[in-house]
């Protein structure tokens, strides 16, 4: 049954995570349901940015590795996250991008279980996840990548597996592994497990030690809000930290990195997961919006969350037939809905241009992220009439088809 506007206002106005609006500098006329994809620009960041550029870099200058606490970033910043994800402090670094981190704890993995050569994971996975275990396989020939459909995952971990290497939630369709489960499973097979949370952390309740988890990566810039490109961050499971070591042996990750010493010796935490020099402009924005997830009740976002999806979809559905849902309408899931519609490109291109911002994955799907933080109830519900409009009008027809080497 569809809500009127009297009742999506009634639902904001007595939503607890409402402020946390404000804390976000969106522009006005857009409904941004891109947040799955690009955080939006917390208004601290701004001006921790001025900070580390003005008084930091410019004043500082090179004495701010030790007064600014530029050093310290990688595992203070990894320390918050920790709290996000159901892990401990010492259990996660800020380090590199997500892709990179992959094939530091895929390789770390692979080198902890000699005489097993099968990286195990999902066809249809996000891409740079199958082609780091492509490319890990290209320098380990002895590697091989194993890539099955979802539910055939638990069948294949045989003796023969090394990794399981699965993504929480599914970048297209939302859909959530079962993270407890399946670690379970891997572990009795004798396999470790490697988690990639970009489409979890910041987004819904995560618990890698209550589900005993060995390995973990994520994403930054998604529901971090961390800024364009921010800094990932990795996890490694503090009973693993002494035996994994690192393929990518960089000063950083060293034992002691200022006694500029020959031999390589890892340190003894989840620091000798990190490579070369953070980023610490990008690190102070990541803060920023890692600063906000800490602030909020998981509880809070997960039950707006939850109530958000019902009503987008329960709306999209009453009003635009010709749009097929292609996302979990309940259980397990992550925080996005897709539909699917043969114009989908067109059509996110005309929502675009009307002021709703998702995003379109190929084939068809068109991708709307769930974010409580800042995203109300009459936003779903308007952008649910947006898509109608477009939809009843073909007012897709007038955008161009879509041009190979855009971001889309
Ligand atoms: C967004 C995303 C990434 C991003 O990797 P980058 O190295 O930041 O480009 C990786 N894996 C998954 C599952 C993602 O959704």
């Amino acid at each position: 049954m569809s809500l009127d506007l009297a009742a999506v206002r009634a639902l904001d106005a007595s939503d607890p995570l409402r402020a946390f609006r404000d804390r976000f500098d969106l522009p006005d006329g857009v409904i941004y349901m891109d947040g799955n994809s690009l955080g939006p620009l917390p208004r601290t960041a701004r001006a921790a940015l001025t900070r580390a550029v003005d008084d930091e870099w410019g004043r500082g200058l090179i004495r701010s590795w030790n007064d600014a606490g530029w050093i310290d970033a990688p595992r203070r910043v990894g320390d918050r996250i920790a709290g996000l994800i159901g892990a401990s402090p010492g259990e996660v670094v800020v380090a590199d991008s997500t892709s990179v981190n992959l094939f530091k704890l895929a390789a770390a993995a692979v080198g902890a279980r000699p005489g097993r050569r099968v990286i195990l994971t999902e066809a249809g996975n996000f891409p740079t996840d199958l082609y780091i275990a492509q490319g890990l396989a290209a320098v380990l020939p002895a590697v091989q990548v194993r890539a099955v459909p979802a539910d055939e995952i638990a069948a294949h971990l045989g003796p023969d597996v090394a990794l399981l290497q699965l993504s929480h939630v599914h970048y297209k369709s939302a859909r959530r592994h079962d993270m407890a489960a399946l670690t379970t499973a891997a572990q009795a097979a004798g396999a470790l497990t490697l988690w990639d949370l970009s489409h979890s952390a910041g987004a819904i309740e995560v618990d890698l030690n209550g589900c005993n988890a060995d390995l973990a990566v994520g994403c930054g810039y998604k529901f971090l809000n961390g800024g364009p490109g921010a800094p990932a961050f990795l996890f490694v499971a503090a009973r693993h930290q002494a035996r994994l070591v690192s393929p990518l042996a960089g000063w950083m990750g060293h034992a002691a990195p200022f006694d500029f010493v020959d031999e390589y010796r890892p340190a003894p935490g989840v620091e000798r997961f990190l490579c070369g020099t953070p980023s610490i402009l990008a690190l102070t924005a990541l803060e920023a919006g890692v600063e906000i997830a800490a602030a909020v009740d998981a509880q809070a976002l997960a039950a707006k969350a939850k109530r958000l999806i019902g009503l987008f979809i329960t709306e999209v559905e009453a009003r635009c037939p010709t749009l097929t849902l292609a996302s979990p309408r309940h259980g397990p899931r992550g925080s996005h809905v897709s539909f699917a519609h043969p114009e989908g490109y067109r059509i996110m291109r005309a929502l675009i241009a009307r002021g709703l911002i998702g995003d379109f994955r190929e084939p068809d799907i068109l991708r709307f992220g769930i974010t409580p933080l800042y995203l109300g109830y009459e936003d779903v519900w308007r952008a649910a009439q947006l898509i109608q409009q477009v939809l009843d009008a073909e007012a897709w027809r007038d955008e161009s088809v879509r041009q190979a080497g855009r971001v889309t």
